[in-house]
Parts: structure tokens; sequence; C-alpha cells
């Protein structure tokens, strides 16, 4: 039988992972192809996406868009497909002709897709990190229901991924982890003083020193609380206890992330911070290919420098502890609260110092439940978004 390219969805084509994504891709046109392509609303850029890669099928959120996308497409004469909404997410997810979904849309409308290409057994790169934070033991339950093969593209998870023996599903301990030690580049506030955390910008907000990422996931980094949707990603994934999930700020963003043995060794794995590292990694895995990365040059790099997350800068962090830690539907809540308030942050509704302050709130007011099934779930993202959004309302009174 001869096999052609594998076939990959893109779910989040326009965002930046998405664009990284075929990036690497377009280097290897024997190794792979693009078979969907999905977007918010941005219609005009998947559209040059299609014209460039020529996917046989592309999803946006809403039927006009979809209508106006289709007859753009047609008189280009690109014969890419026009589907709609969740249910063309969950499809082109899902499709039997599909090898590799790349989950890489923000956020928690990433879930129910990304859970389609694990139940599809497909090999699912996860980037969309919120969906696991949300759904844990339910998606880490449907892996193992399914011959899905899970990747992680988080560096820092793709760092620890490459950094553990091939056998560590067998637990932590019995292949002599100690320790996971996540690396974070304490953002662009790291310094900033304490009282000027108030009046940040967006902007200034999305100015990373390191990546270059959407606004939603900079904001988080800014925060940390991305390190904290992090923390609780790792013990999905690796399945670790929180307290064996150590975070170390390290500024250069060059070490992406650490596991530290029981003799005493520390492995770590080093790059430039470039996310086509990690997408190249996982789309080949267990092969390399190249990814478009420059070498690194530790000449240039010079020192890699430590420190502790300053506790007082940074509140998010323990408060994804304590979710991470309390388990159940709390996480999920964490997340949510934190989606409204990143975007109320965004918006300029709120101070930068609030987004931990709706978090904290909605977790003080809504107990965590166990998390039984998909439904809990999202009663519980949908009740932790009503909870933020009434503190935005009497804030704004
Ligand atoms: P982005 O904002 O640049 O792109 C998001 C993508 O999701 C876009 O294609 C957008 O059209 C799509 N999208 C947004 N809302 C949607 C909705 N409601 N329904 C369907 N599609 C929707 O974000 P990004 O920086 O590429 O991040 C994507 C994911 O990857 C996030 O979960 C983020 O945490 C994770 N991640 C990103 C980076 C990075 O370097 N950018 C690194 C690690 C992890
Ligand atoms: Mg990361």
């Amino acid at each position: 039988m001869v096999s052609g390219p594998l076939q990959v969805t893109i779910l989040g084509a326009t965002g930046s992972i998405g664009l990284s994504t075929l990036d690497v891709i377009a280097r290897h046109p024997e190794r792979y192809q693009a078979f969907a392509l999905t977007a918010f609303s941005r219609i005009a850029e998947l559209r040059e996406l299609c014209r460039r890669h020529r996917p046989r099928y592309a999803v946006v959120a809403d039927s006009d868009r979809a209508r106006v996308l289709q007859e753009q497409l047609d008189s280009d004469g690109v014969k890419t497909r026009v589907l709609v909404g969740e249910g063309g997410l969950s499809e082109v997810a899902a499709h039997p002709e599909v090898d590799v979904v790349m989950a890489a849309i923000v956020g928690a409308a990433g879930l129910r897709p990304t859970l389609s290409a694990v139940q599809a057994s497909k090999r699912v790169l996860l980037a969309n990190k919120e969906a696991l934070v949300m759904s844990g033991a339910l998606f880490m339950q449907a892996l193992r229901d399914s011959e899905a093969v899970l990747l992680p593209i988080d560096s820092e998870h793709n760092a620890i991924f490459q950094c553990l023996p091939g056998n560590y599903a067998q637990g932590l301990s019995r292949v002599g982890v100690r320790r996971i030690l996540l690396t974070a580049s304490g953002g662009p506030f790291r310094q900033l003083p304490l009282d000027q955390l108030s009046s940040v910008t967006a902007d200034q907000a999305c100015a990373h020193p390191n990546w270059s990422m959407g606004r939603k996931i900079s904001v988080d980094s800014a925060s940390m609380m991305n390190k904290g949707l992090e923390l609780i990603e790792a013990c999905w994934l690796f399945d670790a206890r929180p307290e064996q999930v150590e975070v170390v700020i390290h500024p250069q963003s060059v070490i992406h992330s650490m596991v530290d043995y029981v003799d005493g060794s520390v492995l770590a794995q080093l790059g430039n911070p470039d996310m086509r590292t990690p997408i190249a990694h996982a789309l080949a895995w267990p092969e390399r290919i190249d990814s478009g990365v420059s070498a690194l040059d530790l000449l240039q790099v010079g020192r890699l420098d430590f420190e502790a997350p300053d506790q007082h800068r940074f509140p998010c962090l323990r408060i994804a502890r304590q979710a991470a830690q309390d388990g159940g539907t709390a996480p999920a809540m964490l997340n949510a609260a934190n989606e409204v308030a990143v975007d109320a942050f965004l918006n300029g509704r709120i101070r930068f110092t609030e987004i931990a302050s709706i978090i904290e709130h909605v977790l003080d007011l809504e107990a965590s439940v166990p998390a039984r099934c998909l439904a809990d779930v999202l009663t519980a993202d949908a009740q932790a978004r009503r909870l933020a959004s009434h503190w935005l309302q009497s804030r704004d009174r």
C-alpha cells in the first residue's frame, strides 16, 4: 500500500500555534498535508491559508461567515469545503481520513473537538491546555479508552516528556523521578515595582519578553496563571501530585523544564524559545525533523538564571495550586473564572490585579464537587462564568 503524507487537522489554524504548525508542515510536504483548518472569526486569514495549503475542509464559527468564505474560495478556484460551528470542528477532528490533530483553539471552546479527536484515536498534539485542565480525569480516561496518542505541545510539557523515560506511565516514582521542575520566564512584570502592577495595560501584559503568543495566554503568562494551568496540566499528563511539581523562574526561557531523579541527575531540555520545536517534535515523534528553528547558541545566551516565584506578585500561582489540590471541578472553575477575568482585563474593564481577585472570589463561593462526567465539568464552567460576570457587574455599578 502506498501511504501518502499524514493528514493533519489544525484546530485554531489562524492562531499563533496554528500558524507555527503550518510553517513546520510546509517544510515537509512529503510527510504532512493540511486536511482541515479552523478559525473562529478571522475569515480573511483563513481564506489566505486555504489558498496556500489547500485543505479539504475549513471550519468557521457561524453560517454567515461560512457562506462568505465558501463563495470566496469558490471564486478563488480552491476546492475547500467550509463547515460550521462545534459540529464542524468535531467532524474534522474525528474524520476517518485524519491522522493528526493539532488542538490549538484557545480556552474552553477547544474541549469538545479535542475530546472528539481523542475518542477517534488520533495522534493528538495538545496545545489547548485549558481543555485538559477543565476535564483532566475524564480526558485521561478517554485517552485510555481509545488508541489515541497524546503529545504535549506546551513547551514545558514537551520538555518534560523528552526528559522522561519511555516507560514513565508506570508511575513517576517507579521510574525514579523525584520532582518535575516546571520553568517559567516570570513574564513582563517579574521586576516591575509591585505598586505599579495595578495600573499596567493590556498591551504591556501582552508584550512577553521571550515568546510571541496569542493575547489570552500572554496575559496568563504575565499573571503566572499560565504556570498554574501548566502545573495542573503536568499533574494529569504525567500522573504527578501537585507537590511533585515545583515552579522555578528562569528568565531566559532557554531551559524549557526539567526532571529531577532520585540519583541526583537532573535532565533538562534546552532550545531557542520558538514553538516550532515542540510542534516538530510532536509531529514526527519518535523521529526528528527540521523545524526551521536555528541552533541554540549557548555562548550568545551566556548565562542561565533561576529564582523562586514571588508569591505576592503572582497570587494566581497559589490559587491554581490550591485548585489542583482540591481536584474535582475546582480546576474547571479556576479556568472559567480566569477566562472571564482575562477577557475583562483585555477589554479594559478591570485592573490586572483584579484578575486574581475574581478567580479567588469564584472559588470561595462555589465548592468543588466530583467531576464524574462531562456535564459536571460544563455545569461548573458555566456556574463559574456566571459568578465571575456578577462580580464584574457589581463592580461596574
Ligand atoms: P491565539 O489566540 O493566537 O489563537 C487561537 C485560535 O483559536 C485562533 O485560530 C482562533 O480562531 C481560535 N478560536 C478562538 N476562540 C474560538 C472559539 N470560541 N471557537 C473556535 N475557535 C476559536 O492563541 P495561541 O497563542 O495560538 O494559543 C492556542 C492554545 O495554545 C491556547 O490554549 C494556549 O494556551 C496554548 N499554547 C500557546 C502557546 C503559544 O506560544 N502561543 C504556547 C503554549 C500553549
Ligand atoms: Mg508553556
